[in-house]
This record gives C-alpha cells, structure tokens and sequence, in this order.
C-alpha cells in the first residue's frame, strides 16, 4: 500500500493541506498542549516586543504531525511579523538561500523545515546570516576573486526539524532557543478534535471526541485526519452525529485499532513477536521482514510504540515489551520479563 493511503501516516497528506489551513490554530491561546514550551516561549516573545527587537533563533524538534510549522506561523503572528516557509530540500544551491535571505524584511520569520537536510554548502551561507546577519558573497573568480559582505535584516529562522541529531553542532549551536515538541496527551487530542470538530460544524459527544483521541497516536494532525474520516461514517450512519460508537466503528473498519496501531503497527510487533522471539531485532531487518522502509519504521512507527512502551531500543536491537505481548493477544516465551529486564539493564550501563 502507498504510504500516502494510510491514515495514522504523520506526514503531510494533500487531503491535508486544505483540512490544516482552516484548522491551523492563529496564536498561542490557541495551540493546545505543549504548556512548557508556550509559557517560555510566551516570555521571549514579550521580550522580544519590547525592546522592539526580533525573537532569537529557535529550533523546533519532534516527530512530524506535533505542530512546528503551526507553532512557527504563531510566532510571526505574535511578532506581528510576515513568515516565509521553506524546506531543507527545496533550498538547494547557496545561491537559493541567498535570493531568500537577500528578500526578508526587518523582523520576518524564515521558516525552514527538515532543516536537517540543508547541504553543507547552504549550511555555510546560513551560519553568517545567523549570527551576524551578514551574507559573504564571491565577486569575480580565480586570483582576482574577492569576497564582499551584505547585510542582511534582522531576522528570526525558526527551524524544525524531525531528527535533532542529524544536525550539524555548528547549526545547532547557532540557535538561542530549542524546543522540544512532545506527543499530545489523551485529554489534549480530545480538545483538538472538539475544536476542529466545531469549527467544521459538526454536533459530537464528548466521549465520541474522546475515542478519536484515544487512537490519534499522540499527533494532532492524525487527530484531525481520523476526525474527518469519522466524519463521512457519521454522515452515513449517524445524521451526521459523532458518538463513541460511530468513532469506533468507524476506525475499527478503517483498521485503526483502540491504540490507534494500524496495520503496518501490528506487522512490525508480530514480526518480532513471531520471528524473533521478542528481539533484539536491529532496524534492517524489521525492515526487509515487514516490506517497510527502515526510515518510516525509525520514525513513524517506532516513536508511538516505544511512546507505548511497546518496544525499547537497545544496544544489541529493538526488543518488544510483554505489553506488546498482551496487546497482540498472544503469551510471551516462559522467563521473558527477565530478559527483557537483562536488557534494559544493559543498555542503562551503556548510557
Ligand atoms: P509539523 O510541522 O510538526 O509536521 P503542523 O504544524 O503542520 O505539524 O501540524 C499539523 C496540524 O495539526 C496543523 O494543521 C494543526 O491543525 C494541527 N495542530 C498541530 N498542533 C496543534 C495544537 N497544539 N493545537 C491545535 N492544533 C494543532
């Protein structure tokens, strides 16, 4: 099956785009959850205002689906400043980010997501303009070549990106502020799907909200996904009303089950479960058993289930937990508790 057909898939989806601009949350009050992060973020901004200055470079890092680019469109509106969004693949010469840097304005907000896969060439161009708003640019070539600095705006580059570690430490190190997105809670998702819910006018009970909730895998994006896939069912089935009968009924029939695991979810557990006693089981061969490709695995699947406390990365491989076990109806192997606490053992030495 096509990656995009999937419904807990926690990237961009073209069904998506039109759902997200009328969902996308406009300022801070707004944006449900992630309290830690708006409090602080709430004071630069201040900040920031009132010594009419632009806000510090900030790092945004999570799984896709958690809000970044959201969270980045706030802080231009919360400025009271214009954003440009771009991506790390889309800028592909120095000479691309140039032509956008040299077109900011005082106090915009540039922002670049998967700012992990910036070649090193575009990186160089952007550590100048980071720090001291500056582009070096090469006028002429050979012996006469000379370089010439232009200044640049004040600007903010909020960057997000899925991998934090994929970063270069002299990117990383350019940023003031870095933010670490978590996954949503129950109760949070349930509050993203009632406001989205109200927003496209349909009548749902509390606990119809609660069970879309329940199986969004902690991303408000999935959130507003299966909200609208409930929709359809209710419309059919229900005049339209969200109950938790309708959700489940519906989701169940789409293959979502109560956890929100789907499919490829339960192959990869079942693989390990079936095949490999439980794990260790490295990244590589989930992937060839399960027909996935190992970077889906690293990150969409494999994030919600460790979230689960499912399976747990260590030094030898991935090992399913006896939750995984009890989730899947089957009966771990006889002494698995003790292996796998022999395992987590390990890998907190090697930490
Ligand atoms: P990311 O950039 O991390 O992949 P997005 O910012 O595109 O994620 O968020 C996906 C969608 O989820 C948005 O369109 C928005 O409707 C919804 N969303 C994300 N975070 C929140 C939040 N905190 N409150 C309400 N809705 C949210």
């Amino acid at each position: 099956m096509p990656q995009d057909d999937r419904l807990v898939m926690t990237g961009l989806r073209r069904e998506d785009e039109e759902l997200d601009q009328s969902l996308r949350p406009h300022n801070l009050r707004e944006y449900i959850g992630q309290e830690k992060v708006k409090n602080s973020l709430q004071i630069y901004i201040s900040a920031a205002l009132k010594r009419h200055d632009a806000l510090d470079h900030m790092l945004l890092y999570g799984p896709p689906g958690l809000g970044k680019t959201t969270l980045a469109c706030i802080v231009a509106a919360e400025m009271g400043q214009n954003i440009r969004v771009t991506s790390g693949p889309a800028i592909e010469r120095p000479g691309d980010l140039a032509s956008i840097l040299t077109n900011l304005n005082q106090g915009d907000v540039l922002f670049i997501d998967e700012i992990h896969r910036l070649s090193r060439a575009v990186e160089e161009v952007l550590y100048p303009a980071m720090e001291d708003y500056a582009l070096d640019i090469m006028i002429g070539k050979g012996p006469t070549a000379r370089s010439m600095r232009l200044d640049l705006p004040k600007f903010t580059l909020v960057g997000a990106t899925t991998r934090a570690g994929r970063l270069s430490a002299p990117l990383r190190d350019r940023f003031g502020i870095v933010f670490r997105l978590e996954m949503y809670t129950p109760e949070e998702l349930a509050k993203i799907v009632g406001r989205s819910a109200s927003i496209l006018g349909m009548p749902y009970d509390e606990s119809g909200i609660m069970e879309i909730a329940r199986r969004s895998r902690g991303t408000p994006r999935i959130a507003n996904r299966l909200l609208k896939r409930v929709r359809d069912f209710a419309q059919v089935r229900a005049d339209g009303h969200i109950t938790a009968e309708v959700a489940r009924d519906s989701l169940n029939m789409q293959d979502v089950d109560a956890l929100g695991l789907d499919r490829v979810d339960r192959a990869v557990l079942s693989a390990m479960t079936d095949k490999f006693g439980g794990g260790p089981v490295g990244l590589d061969t989930l992937a060839a058993v399960t027909g996935e490709d190992a970077v889906t695995i690293e990150d969409v699947y494999e994030p919600y289930l460790m979230q689960l406390g499912f399976i747990m990365r260590t030094p030898r491989g991935r090992v399913c937990t006896p939750l995984a076990y009890e989730h899947l109806g089957k009966t771990p192997p006889a002494n698995y508790n003790e292996k796998v606490q022999q395992d987590v053992e390990q890998t907190s030495l090697l930490e």
